[in-house]
């Protein structure tokens, strides 16, 4: 394709400021953004001019390469990321099915065997690629269980992709290996109920998908998005050593437990609103998102709206709150 981006193998990042991120962070409308209490240090700044399509390396058993899907759930794009650095390669969230992404792909990895093609979940921005990518490669699928349903959520690009046909489902510390590495599956469902982090102990990176971002919290849809799995999930990786956070969109996040914990405060204070919401008399989640979400980008109350009800959910079952119709009253 003429005037397409070549990639380019080992192109070091470029070490962006702290000003630099957090000016770029500010004009994102992410949902929440919890960065700014929980000291987040970018390891590469994300602006409007990222490159996409090109490799980058941001370890030495890792690369980058960020798909041009950019959108206010998806930042600046899908980052698919590269794992190893000799004959054999795995491939993590390969990303949307767009040409100018695997072809990148492609020819970052070389003549490199790809042993597996490895998705976090099953959202169009991540996973639909690697039916491509097997197509074009013969790279088995390997990672995360397949999930379709009818309610896609409130994000277009969010909706579950249903070509998505594993070769081999990872179970929970279930691991793969190739020349110089090894990838072990870390089950957190929350965000997706299919959702896994991939740790590289090698390097102490964790691959954490939409589970953990430093640009934005997740969005947690019910019903298959689960609140009081995604609280046990964020738990489940404060209690992990893990050096560094490589995420599926934005910036690295060298903090990692530091963001977590700031994570499961924000979720602590989003359930004190509601309950606050209730006990004031508004009851329905129409009526407290436009409160809670005061000054956040009025596209993104629909996703807010689904965040609030999960919270309800798990509020719920902790014998808090209860369903009334339409309504949420204290138990
Ligand atoms: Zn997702």
């Amino acid at each position: 394709m003429p005037g397409m981006p070549r990639a380019v193998r080992n192109r070091l990042p470029s070490i962006g400021s702290a000003k630099g991120w957090s000016s770029a962070w500010q004009a994102s409308p992410a949902l929440d953004s919890p960065g700014r209490s929980a000291h987040i240090r970018a390891m590469n700044a994300p602006s409007d001019n990222r490159p996409y399509a090109l490799a980058e390396s941001v370890d030495p058993l890792v690369r980058r390469v960020l798909a041009r899907n950019p959108s206010p759930f998806t930042f600046t794009g899908t980052q698919s990321y590269i794992v190893g650095a000799g004959a054999e390669v795995a491939v993590i969230d390969p990303g949307p099915d767009e040409a100018e992404h695997l072809e990148a792909l492609i020819e970052t990895i070389g003549e490199a065997r790809i042993v597996a093609i490895c998705c976090t979940h099953t959202h169009r921005d991540h996973s639909p690629a690697a039916t491509v990518l097997r197509e074009r490669t013969g790279a088995p699928v390997i990672g995360c269980a397949p999930l379709t349903l009818d309610d896609d959520g409130p994000r277009l690009d969010a909706a579950f992709d249903p070509s998505y046909r594993p070769d081999r489902v990872l179970a929970d510390g279930e691991a793969i290996s190739g020349d110089g590495w090894t990838l072990e599956a870390v089950a957190t469902p929350g965000h997706t109920s299919n959702h896994l982090c991939f740790a590289l102990p090698e390097s102490g990176v964790l691959f954490t998908g939409d589970h953990v971002m430093g640009w934005s919290t997740s969005v947690v849809s019910p019903p298959d998005g689960d609140m009081t799995a995604y609280l046990a999930s964020l738990q489940k990786l404060h209690d992990r050593e893990d050096r560094i956070y490589l995420p599926a969109h934005g910036p690295a996040v060298d903090r990692p437990r530091q963001l977590v914990r700031g994570m499961l405060g924000h979720r602590r204070s989003r359930e004190k609103q509601i309950l606050k919401q209730i006990r004031e008399g508004r009851t329905r989640i129409g009526d407290m998102v436009p409160r809670m979400y005061k000054g956040v980008d009025e596209r993104l109350w629909p996703a807010a709206g689904r965040s609030v009800h999960a919270h309800l959910i798990d509020l719920a079952r902790r014998g808090l709150v209860r369903e009334a119709g339409e309504e949420w009253q204290l138990a």
